[in-house]
């Protein structure tokens, strides 16, 4: 899963033997109720999800990792071979490089993952000859052709380092064929110094150590990287495993209520889906956990002896707010 990428129908069929296994169990010929989507139960734990690996996600993750060797070692032999094998300009980096239209398998899997790479990357300028003016995030963490995209549109070397157009300072007009001077001097004032002879140095924004992380890169893939509030609440607590499930399976609405069963079409034992207990009302999540006379009574007690102010109102507001507002 490192070099290549996993064609689709070998992760179908792989997910389909876990969602078989995750639903049925060892039994694989009984009837089985699927809970919750396969999407949902694949985001991590601190994303709203089961924290399920996600093997598409989880390969272009592994795969993204090629980018910050080449990036980090572009002097190696093997990079060499690479960027010679798959005509990486070597005059901005493998940040600008496009992809040939004659892609290897391997090429193909790997540029696949380029873009969302470049996004989390920053350089620092020393010397400016690795770094693209337009494309790569150096200038507080933005791109310039995001901060100036008529400049860019009209700059006719979108390629160019920075390095390369400090030789312009002094008559920018040749790469800007239409722009004014009052146009391009909030940008030229924002050209750093590329006096150093060091190289121009990329940090990973995902993680701390400034080195990419498979984890990072795997949570950034996912929706952004993307955190519930329900995070802290559903999953780091002292609760037995299967009570934790259970909650995250209720904060989705995807337990099996008497409603839920209704609308899934296995309600063959009752004939109506009203609550068993108070028989009253529809058992949906809400009444159930919240609203049943019988469950009032539990909250009641359970209020008491924690010394709540108030009962549960819904089951959201019971992790945000009945929670946290308990006494430590
Ligand atoms: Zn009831």
């Amino acid at each position: 899963m490192s070099i290549f990428k996993l064609p689709a129908w070998v992760i179908k069929d792989i997910d389909k033997i876990r969602r078989d296994f995750l639903w049925k169990g060892p039994n694989l010929g009984s009837k089985e109720v699927r809970l919750i989507a396969w999407s949902k139960i694949t985001r991590l734990r601190d994303m709203g999800g089961w924290g399920i690996l996600n093997l598409q996600t989880f390969n272009n993750a592994l795969l993204g990792k090629w980018w910050w060797k080449l990036t980090c070692n572009p002097n190696s032999n093997w990079a060499k071979i690479i960027n010679a094998n798959y005509s990486i300009s070597d005059t901005v980096g493998v940040l600008s490089h496009t992809p040939p239209r004659n892609k290897s398998f391997f090429w193909a899997g790997v540029t696949s993952t380029l873009s969302p790479f470049r996004s989390c990357i920053t350089k620092s300028i020393r010397n400016g000859s690795s770094t693209s003016l337009w494309s790569d995030r150096w200038h507080d963490g933005l791109r310039l052709k995001d901060c100036w995209p008529d400049l860019f549109n009209d700059c006719t070397a979108p390629w160019i380092t920075i390095r390369q157009f400090t030789q312009y300072l002094n008559n920018p007009e040749l790469l800007f064929p239409t722009s004014t001077p009052n146009m391009l001097s909030a940008l030229l004032e924002n050209i750093p110094d590329c006096s150093q002879t060091q190289d121009d140095v990329h940090t990973w924004t995902l993680d701390k150590s400034g080195t990419i992380t498979i984890k990072s890169f795997y949570k950034f893939l996912i929706d952004g990287g993307t955190r519930s509030s329900l995070y802290l609440l559903s999953w780091k607590n002292h609760c037995p495993s299967k009570i934790t499930l259970f909650c995250w399976l209720a904060g989705e609405d995807k337990i099996l209520t008497l409603s839920n069963l209704f609308k899934k079409g296995y309600n063959f034992q009752n004939s109506t889906d009203t609550c068993v207990l108070c028989h009253n009302a529809s058992e949906n999540l809400q009444h159930l956990f919240i609203d049943c006379e019988f469950s009032k009574r539990i909250w009641a007690l359970f209020s008491q002896i924690l010394e709540a102010n108030s009962l549960p109102q819904t089951i959201p507001s019971l992790w945000t707010i009945w929670i946290p507002s308990l006494a430590p």
